[in-house]
C-alpha cells in the first residue's frame, strides 16, 4: 500500500475508533405490535390524517371559473394561495406568518396541558414510521421473526425484504402525490400519470418527497424525534408538575422482580421486568427510568404494561399518563386538571390572536389601488403655463368579477385639477388581475401662481362605478 494510503486509513481509524469512544453505535431498532386503547386511537387518527393528507386536494371550491376551482391550492406560477374561501395574495404574505405562529402557539398550549402529544399522534413523521413498521410486518412477522430474519442470508431474508422495500417505495411515491397535488390540479395531474404526460418538474418534486419519505420514515426514523426535530428539545421549557405526561408509577412498580409462580404480589412491587413496555417502544426507551427526552408520549408503553397487568389480575395503570405532582404526592388535588393559570393565559393569547386573524380576514380589501409618479421626468412645462405630473395607478382586483372604476379629483379640488387619460371614466380591471394605468395630473398656471410650495398633496377618488364605493388616492404633485 503507498505511504499516503496507509496515512489516509490509519487516519480515518484513528477518527473511527474515536467516534467510537464518544459516541453510541446506532441500534436497529425491532418495535413489537401491541394491542391496546392507545394503538386503536393511533390507528383511527393515521387513518384520518393519511385520508385528509391525500384527499383535501381533490375537494372543489366555486370560485366562477375565474380562479381554480380547488378548495386548497398553492397556486405558484400565478402567486397565489387558496384555501376554500380565503384567498393570499403575495403582499398578504403575513397572513400565514400569523397561521404559523398561531398554530405555534397552539402547540405550545397542548404540549403544556398534555405533554408531547403532538409527536405520540399527529407529527408527520410518527404517522409514516407506524406505517412503514407495519408494511415491515406485513412481510417480515413480529418483533423476533424480523430479528431471526435479519440474522440470515438467504432467499427467504431476500424476497421478504425485497418485498418491503418496494410497498415503501410505493407509499413514499403516494405521499409525493399527495404533496404535489397541493400545488397543481389534483385531478388533472391524476390524468397526466394516468397517461404518462407528466413533466419533469412534477416528476422532480414527487420523487424528492418520495425519496425524503423513504429515508426518514424507512431508516432515520426515531432518530429524526431524537437529533432532528427541534421541538423535543425545547418541549421541557412548557412542562410543570402538572402536564400530563407518560409515566411509570415507582411506588408501586418497585422493588421489581420475576413474576411470581404463586400469583402473590404482597410484599413487592407490581413491575414483572417483562421490558414488554421496552419491546414496544418506538425510540428504544425504557419509561421505567424516568421522563426522557426521545420519548414521543405515543402511549404504546401504558398498552403493553396494561396488558401485563390485566394477565395478573393486577390494576391497569402501572404505567400511565399522569403528572408529575399527582406522582411524587397522590390526592386528587395533584390530578390533570384542565383549567388553571396557565390554560387561562394560554386560551387568551390564542383568542386574541384568532380574532385578529379574523377580522382582517374577513374585512381585508378586495379592490388595492397605489399611484406611484414618475421620475423621469419628474414633471413637464406646458406650452400654456401648465404643469403636468404623470403617474402609474395600480389597481389590484381580488374578487371574482371584471370591475370598473372611474377615477376623479376629490370634490374640493374638482375645478383646479385636470387628469388626463382616455378612459378615465373606465378603467377596466379583469377579475383576479391586476391593471396599471398611465395617469396625468394638470394645473394651471392660475392655481400654481397661488401655491408657495414646491410639493403639493392632491386628492384623488377611485369609484367602483357598480357599487360606487369610493377609494382615496393621494398622489404629490410636484411644481418645480
Ligand atoms: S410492561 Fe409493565 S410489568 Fe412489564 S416491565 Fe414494563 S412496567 Fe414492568
Ligand atoms: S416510552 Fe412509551 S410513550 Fe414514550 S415513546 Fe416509548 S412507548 Fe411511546
Amino acid at each position: 500500500m503507498p505511504k499516503s494510503l496507509q496515512l489516509y486509513w490509519g487516519n480515518l481509524s484513528f477518527r473511527s475508533s474515536m467516534l467510537e469512544e464518544y459516541f453510541e453505535a446506532k441500534k436497529r431498532l425491532y418495535p413489537q405490535s401491541v394491542k391496546g386503547r392507545f394503538r386503536k386511537l393511533k390507528w383511527y387518527l393515521n387513518t384520518i390524517f393519511l385520508a385528509i393528507y391525500l384527499f383535501t386536494p381533490f375537494l372543489r371550491f366555486d370560485r366562477s371559473g375565474v380562479a381554480p376551482d380547488q378548495a386548497v391550492l398553492i397556486d405558484l406560477p400565478n402567486s397565489r394561495a387558496y384555501f376554500f374561501f380565503i384567498e393570499i395574495w403575495p403582499q398578504e404574505v403575513y397572513f400565514l406568518m400569523g397561521i404559523l405562529l398561531l398554530a405555534a402557539v397552539i402547540l405550545f398550549f397542548v404540549t403544556s396541558l398534555f405533554g408531547r402529544i403532538w409527536c405520540g399522534y399527529a407529527c408527520f413523521q410518527t404517522v409514516w414510521t407506524d406505517i412503514f413498521i407495519d408494511i415491515e410486518k406485513i412481510f417480515q412477522g413480529d418483533r423476533n421473526q424480523r430479528i431471526i430474519l435479519d440474522r440470515k442470508n438467504n432467499f427467504e431474508k431476500f424476497y421478504k425484504k425485497f418485498l418491503t422495500h418496494l410497498s415503501w417505495i410505493l407509499v413514499s411515491l403516494i405521499t409525493g402525490f399527495g404533496f404535489v397535488c397541493y400545488f397543481n390540479d389534483a385531478y388533472q395531474l391524476t390524468k397526466s400519470i394516468s397517461n404518462f404526460e407528466i413533466g419533469l418538474t412534477q416528476i422532480g418534486w414527487i420523487c424528492g418527497i418520495a425519496f425524503m419519505t423513504y429515508i426518514m420514515a424507512g431508516f432515520a426514523r426515531e432518530h429524526v424525534c431524537t437529533f432532528m426535530c427541534p421541538y423535543a428539545r425545547f418541549q421541557s421549557a412548557m412542562f410543570d408538575k402538572n402536564t400530563l405526561i407518560i409515566s411509570y408509577d415507582q411506588k408501586r412498580g418497585e422493588p421489581r422482580q420475576k413474576a411470581p409462580k404463586d400469583g402473590d404480589f404482597s410484599n413487592r412491587g407490581h413491575c414483572i421486568d417483562c421490558h414488554q413496555c421496552v419491546v414496544v417502544c418506538p425510540v428504544g426507551i425504557d419509561i421505567r427510568d424516568g421522563l426522557q427526552m426521545q420519548c414521543i408520549a405515543c402511549g404504546l408503553c401504558i398498552d403493553a404494561c396494561d396488558n401485563v397487568m390485566k394477565k395478573f389480575d393486577l390494576p391497569k395503570g402501572l404505567i400511565r399518563y399522569d403528572t408529575m405532582a399527582n406522582l411524587e404526592k397522590p390526592s386528587p388535588k395533584n390530578k390533570f386538571k384542565l383549567l388553571r393559570p396557565r390554560t387561562f393565559f394560554y386560551t387568551a393569547i390564542i383568542l386574541i390572536a384568532c380574532t385578529v386573524m379574523l377580522k382582517s380576514l374577513v374585512f381585508k380589501t378586495a379592490i388595492e389601488v397605489n399611484m406611484i409618479a414618475n421620475r423621469n421626468p419628474i414633471f413637464v412645462k406646458m406650452s400654456d403655463g401648465s404643469i403636468r405630473n404623470g403617474y402609474n395607478l395600480r389597481i389590484v382586483n381580488k374578487t371574482l368579477k371584471d370591475k370598473y372604476f372611474s377615477l376623479k379629483p376629490d370634490k374640493f379640488d374638482r375645478k383646479i385639477i385636470q387628469i388626463q387619460n382616455d378612459d378615465i371614466n373606465n378603467l377596466e380591471v379583469k377579475a383576479q388581475k391586476v391593471a396599471s394605468f398611465m395617469i396625468y395630473l394638470k394645473l394651471s398656471p392660475d392655481f400654481l401662481a397661488k401655491i408657495n410650495e414646491d410639493r403639493i398633496l392632491i386628492d384623488l377618488d377611485l369609484i367602483d362605478k357598480e357599487s360606487d364605493e369610493i377609494q382615496k388616492i393621494s398622489a404629490v404633485f410636484i411644481k418645480e
